[in-house]
């Protein structure tokens, strides 16, 4: 089969085998959505070597399962032992033998086909198309905000960042009726954000945190959500939390980040790390148009041209970029 893979460098392959595993099922991928996270595996992020891309949607071919069979789905992308503690109480994230598609010991979705166990999949409701549906994946992620702090319609909550995952982000945390400031680098990126926000502030080369406060009536935020996908996210977001503010960590870059940490320890600020979400709650935003995110679709390209297609995503200016997975089922 067709299948984008990385092994030091990215390549085209047409002779891939079908990845088939004891006890999963087969899954021919319909769509598939280049993220941040492929982007910096290319640059060395994970060390993963094999088939990239976790955002897919498809039709389940083979299963133990026999009800899946023929199915829409989008998958999970963590694949836990499925014996220890954590898996035991159904939650796989961070079962330390997990593999996780198209990231860690798992070939993932720029494929044709890919394979998943059953309980990864989750049906697709009729409402979401294929490419909302691509979506599910970042949006839980987004969610997952939530599932770690609580926000409330007077939190006072900035995010920098204006990328895919970013605008997702604003998305879900505008559901709180927070308030929300927005911090980018692209200003038809943050105009796409601006019926959510209240303040938008595009910064250059240099952020200048005192001039966004002092526009923002000189109140420190309670809650800064880094995802520039930028090693100077990381400062930028501890000048602007208040003391015993929170900082949620939502970039993967493959650098290293030099940052002074004692204003964290002074202003004993919590600095959180933020993953993977569940499905359920992002496949019911989508599926009840709360969030609409036809608008971050830059271009759909296909996979035999998947080379150009990571180019495009890498260019300053792109959003979601779909790779369709074949000629007949174009999404
Ligand atoms: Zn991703
Ligand atoms: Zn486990």
């Amino acid at each position: 089969m067709k299948a984008i893979r990385f092994d030091g460098s990215l390549r085209f392959a047409v002779d891939v085998p079908v990845p088939r595993r004891e006890g999963e099922a087969l899954v021919q991928v319909l769509c598939a959505g280049i993220c941040k996270t492929d982007l910096e595996i290319v640059k060395g992020y994970a060390g993963f070597r094999g088939t990239l891309g976790h955002e897919f949607v498809g039709l389940v071919v083979e299963s133990p399962d026999e009800a899946l069979i023929g199915r829409r789905v989008v998958g999970e992308i963590n694949v836990g032992c499925n014996r220890c503690e954590l898996c035991l109480s159904g939650d796989s994230r961070h079962c330390t033998g997990r593999t996780v598609l198209g990231i860690k010991g798992r070939d993932g979705a720029f494929a044709e086909f890919l394979s998943l166990p059953p309980r990864n999949l989750i049906e697709v409701p009729d409402e979401i198309s294929d490419e909302e549906a691509i979506f599910t994946e970042p949006i839980a992620a987004a969610c997952q905000i939530l599932d770690q702090i609580s926000i409330s319609p007077s939190s006072r909550v900035v995010v920098i960042g204006d990328g895919k995952l970013a605008q997702l982000i604003i998305r879900v945390l505008a559901q709180t009726s927070c308030n929300l400031t927005l911090i980018g680098k692209h200003r038809r990126k943050l105009e796409l954000a601006s019926v959510a926000v209240r303040h938008l502030f595009q910064i250059r080369d240099r952020a200048e945190p005192a001039s966004i406060l002092k526009q923002v009536g000189g109140e420190k935020f309670d809650v800064v959500v880094e995802a520039s996908g930028s090693p100077s996210g990381l400062p930028l977001a501890i000048s602007l939390v208040r003391p015993r503010g929170t900082i949620i960590l939502k970039s993967t870059h493959h650098a290293t980040t030099p940052v002074a940490m004692s204003p964290v320890v002074v202003d004993e600020i919590s600095i959180i790390g933020s993953r993977c979400g569940r499905f359920h709650r992002a496949l019911a935003l989508l599926a009840s148009k709360a969030i609409d995110v036809r608008d971050l679709i830059s271009e759909r390209i296909r996979l035999d041209q998947g080379l150009h297609a990571f180019d495009r995503a890498a260019e300053p200016t792109a959003l979601k970029v779909i790779l369709e997975a074949s000629g007949e089922n174009f999404c």
